[in-house]
């Protein structure tokens, strides 16, 4: 029987650890958002995150930009967010408007406040073999979700479809540290379901409904990061739900399923910070 790796029921429970535990400090973290211009996507990612935010206890502050808003304009801001001993986490939604360098803006936020774990120095850590402030929330998010479900990783081959910075880099380094033999795959890939087909543990971040029932192997674990919106506007996932789950021992809904654990992890972040910030 294929299980679903429920990403909500999990939010919820992390979630209401996370706001016990805020309610027993007297300072309460606080998390920064920017956000610049307009893109409908974001403001809808903007707002779950404050909403979520506040109801465990977090608080919440959005600076709007207009989509014309200078670069140098965005650095004073942040220069001004790491000097100010009421912020603890600082987090520049993605993407930016093309004018404006997306390297240029996130190697300025201190990585003691860097959310997202995205600043050269939280990366370079992943990778080095060092300790990061905090590890990326999509990533995470997906460690979680699958130690929820006792799923081991270690001498298992995962493989990877997608190799942004977001989510395929971080998430192979990730499971290399959990010992796993990990493939990524991208759009050159050659012969691309002649490698899934190897796959322990697949987790695909493309944002295409491209995988199929017969790319996959009976009773691997099926991780889907992709979200979209389809012809008809129903929201979709990287994988054919329906057939996979057919020989998936564990399989993750879209939505439900990866979405609310990268909510989570920004929340898990938040705290994580605030308190080495304490400390
Ligand atoms: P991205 O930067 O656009 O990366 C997409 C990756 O997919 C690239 O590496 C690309 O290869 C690869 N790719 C594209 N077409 C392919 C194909 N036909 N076969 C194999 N690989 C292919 O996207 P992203 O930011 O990582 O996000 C990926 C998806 O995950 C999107 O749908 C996004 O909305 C979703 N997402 C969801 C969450 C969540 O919390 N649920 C979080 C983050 C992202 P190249 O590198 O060669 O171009």
């Amino acid at each position: 029987m294929t299980i679903i790796l429920d990403g909500k029921a999990l939010r919820e429970k992390i979630l209401a650890g996370l706001k016990l535990k805020i309610d027993n400090y007297t300072k309460k973290p606080t998390l920064v958002v920017i956000l610049i211009g307009k893109n409908p996507a974001s403001q809808i990612y903007v707002n779950n995150k404050k909403k979520t935010a506040e109801k465990i206890g977090i608080n919440s502050i959005v600076i709007n930009y207009p989509e014309n808003v200078s670069e140098q304009e965005i650095i004073l801001k942040i220069h001004e967010l790491n000097k100010d001993d009421n912020v603890d986490a600082i987090l520049v939604q993605l993407p930016l408007p093309k004018h404006i360098s997306k390297e240029n803006i996130i190697k300025m936020i201190d990585p003691k406040k860097d959310v997202d774990g995205f600043s050269p120095y939280n990366f370079g850590q992943l990778f080095s073999g060092g300790t990061p402030f905090v590890y990326p929330c999509t990533p995470k998010g997906i460690l979680l979700l699958l130690d929820e479900y006792n799923i081991e990783l270690e001498g298992k081959h995962a493989v990877i479809i997608g190799r942004s910075n977001i989510v395929g880099k971080p998430l192979a380094q990730m499971f290399l540290d959990r010992n796993a033999t990990v493939t990524i795959c991208h759009s050159r890939t050659k012969n691309l379901a002649d490698i899934t087909k190897t796959a322990d543990i697949l987790v695909s971040a493309v944002g295409e409904n491209i995988i199929e029932e017969k790319m996959l192997k009976s009773g691997c674990v099926v991780v889907d990061v992709g979200i979209f919106k389809d012809a008809s506007g129903r929201t979709r996932g990287d994988v054919d739900f329906e057939n996979v789950s057919k020989i998936a021992s564990y399989i993750s809904p879209v939505p439900g399923g990866v979405g609310p654990m990268t909510i989570t992890s920004l929340m898990l972040n938040t705290v994580e910070l605030f308190e080495k910030h304490l400390s």
